[in-house]
């Protein structure tokens, strides 16, 4: 059985990373997206179970996608799924370089361990959850950003960040 493995933040989940996430679960048998929360950014905007949560609902609809998380490096996580392959979207060169780099660490901490590059669909290619925080913050229309399922959390988010 192939698998792919879509790492991220997904601080939100948004549409270009579900468009990936669905791409992926047309070639693979099976698809595991997996909430990191290891990463240098700091100070997410959702806790990592309502980041988890929000996941798993916008890919309810997706039989052969599971959701699962790991505060570990991506390429340890990897190593439980026999052959799994990473797939990530790439969106511009600035992706580009990154992910370049990060491919190589990870070669060198787990060499069989493989990544896929997806290139983002044209209307996604602008769009990353900072963008999506943002525009929250501002009260701004957030459909055609974020899965439908998910806007009233993230505008309820907004609204007590503002508040405090
Ligand atoms: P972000 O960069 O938006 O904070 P993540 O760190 O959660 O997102 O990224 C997880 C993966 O999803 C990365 O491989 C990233 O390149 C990819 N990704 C994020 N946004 C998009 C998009 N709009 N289109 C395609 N891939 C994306």
């Amino acid at each position: 059985m192939s698998i792919a493995i879509c790492p991220g933040s997904f601080d939100p989940i948004t549409l270009g990373h579900l468009n990936i996430i669905r791409r992926a679960s047309r070639i693979f048998d099976r698809v595991v997206v997996c909430v990191m929360f290891n990463s240098t950014k700091t100070s997410p905007m959702f806790s990592v179970e309502e980041r988890v949560d929000m996941v798993r609902r916008a890919v309810a609809k997706y039989p052969n996608v599971t959701v699962d998380c790991s505060d570990g490096l991506l390429a340890e996580y990897a190593r439980q799924f026999d052959g799994a392959v990473v797939v990530k979207g790439l969106r511009a060169a600035s992706d580009f370089e990154y992910e370049f780099q990060m491919n190589l660490i990870n070669k060198k901490i787990n060499p069989e361990m493989e990544t896929m590059f997806l290139t983002s669909s044209e209307k996604y290619t602008f769009l990353s959850s900072s963008i999506v925080r943002e525009m929250a913050r501002y009260d701004a229309d957030l459909k055609g950003l974020v899965p439908d399922e998910i806007i009233d959390e993230i505008r309820e988010k907004a609204k007590q960040w503002r508040l405090g």
